[in-house]
């Protein structure tokens, strides 16, 4: 039995905790090049979740407090049990669950863009770096911008709002940064912009590409006037509105800006590891418990993992430091 009756989750730093991304997998359609490296190496089947699995941890912690769930990866559409996972969490929303959100590359979107609706998904991100085909391909290896481009079509009928996710790369896509924000103007997306971060090995120097918010901003101020919104989706994003236009402009900079001191999140990996924080080793396995000890086993862990959550990621980029800041790879811990 889940007990109810345990206070809201609070860290020590008296933060309270009421956001939940789970990486619903490692493995991935595409191979981002600022995200993995070319050969992947993916965990055996057995160490990943079972969907019953994810899904009872889930209901275990939306009766701790949490309110807004994100389903990530790796790249959670390759899960085939994936709408039945959306639609068994779905069944909190309005009863305790504020929120259930996806972040896709959107490759399978388009088959399954009225499931996710029909679920109760109103919001999702979508990764897209790039509007040229040939760029696009070259960064994620191989992708087929079709197919994302008739995801994102298909998202719009189905009724789900899209905010596009751009992680800015000096000499790969800065130049095209004000294009996008006109384009998801256009079709009335928002766009939010992300700082390339130190996460995993990928077969590169990450300081050749690394492009700090703070210029990119500068260049869009010739063009657009650029104001700080209060509007917060409960994620890092601080948003700006755009002058002349209707896009929200959302800002993820965790190198330039740090955003912890009102960090409200933690993080479940595919493996059912508990992080609180994208940026350090330190974990909690319920994986193990949930196996040996079912539930009971998994509640006070919950109290652990909530006093190891640091006050402050260690990103930093810098010429000669590590190119990994922390060894895990986005996909693994979720992005
Ligand atoms: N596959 C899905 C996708 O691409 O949207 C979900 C998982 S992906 C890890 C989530 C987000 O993390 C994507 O927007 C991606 O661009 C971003 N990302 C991946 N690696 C990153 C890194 N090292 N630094 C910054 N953002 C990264
Ligand atoms: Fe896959 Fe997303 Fe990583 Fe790209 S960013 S390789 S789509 S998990």
């Amino acid at each position: 039995m889940v007990d109810l009756t345990r206070a809201p989750m609070t860290d020590g730093l008296g933060r309270r905790i009421d956001y939940l991304r789970i990486s619903v997998t490692d493995r991935c359609d595409l191979r981002c090049r600022y995200c993995m490296a070319e050969r992947m190496k993916f965990l055996p089947r057995n160490q990943v979740l079972t969907l019953e699995e994810i899904a009872l941890l889930a209901d275990l912690f939306i009766a701790r407090g949490i309110r807004k769930i994100r389903l990530t990866g790796g790249e959670p559409l390759v899960r085939r049990d994936l709408p039945d996972l959306v639609r068994r969490i779905g069944r909190h929303l309005g009863k305790g669950l504020d929120e259930l959100t996806l972040t896709t590359n959107g490759t399978r979107l388009a088959e399954n863009a009225d499931a996710l609706h029909d679920a109760g998904v109103r919001r999702i991100n979508v990764s897209l770096d790039s509007l040229l085909p040939e760029r696009f391909a070259h960064i994620t290896r191989g992708g087929d911008i079709s197919k994302v481009l008739q995801g994102l079509e298909a998202a719009h009928e189905a009724g789900l709002a899209v905010k596009i996710n751009m992680v800015a790369l000096k000499d790969v896509n800065e130049n095209e940064i004000l294009p996008m924000l006109h384009w998801c103007n256009d079709r009335g997306f928002d766009l939010t912009l992300i700082e390339t971060m130190p996460l995993g090995d990928i077969d590169a120097d990450r300081m050749d590409h690394y492009l700090p918010l703070t210029q990119v901003t500068e260049h869009i101020r010739r063009h657009h006037a650029l104001t700080p919104l209060p509007y917060r989706t409960g994620g890092p994003a601080r948003y700006h509105t755009v002058g002349g236009m209707s896009v929200r402009l959302g800002l993820i900079t965790p190198l330039t800006n740090n955003f912890c001191a009102d960090c409200n999140r933690m993080r479940m990996t595919c493996e059912g590891r508990i992080f609180m924080c994208l940026g350090h080793e330190d974990h909690v396995d319920f994986r193990a418990a949930l196996r040996e000890g079912g539930l009971e086993a998994v509640q006070p862990l919950i109290d652990r993992a909530l006093r190891l959550k640091p006050a402050r990621h260690d990103f930093h980029i810098a010429a000669g430091a590590p190119a990994a800041a922390v060894r895990r790879h986005m996909s693994v811990t979720g992005g």
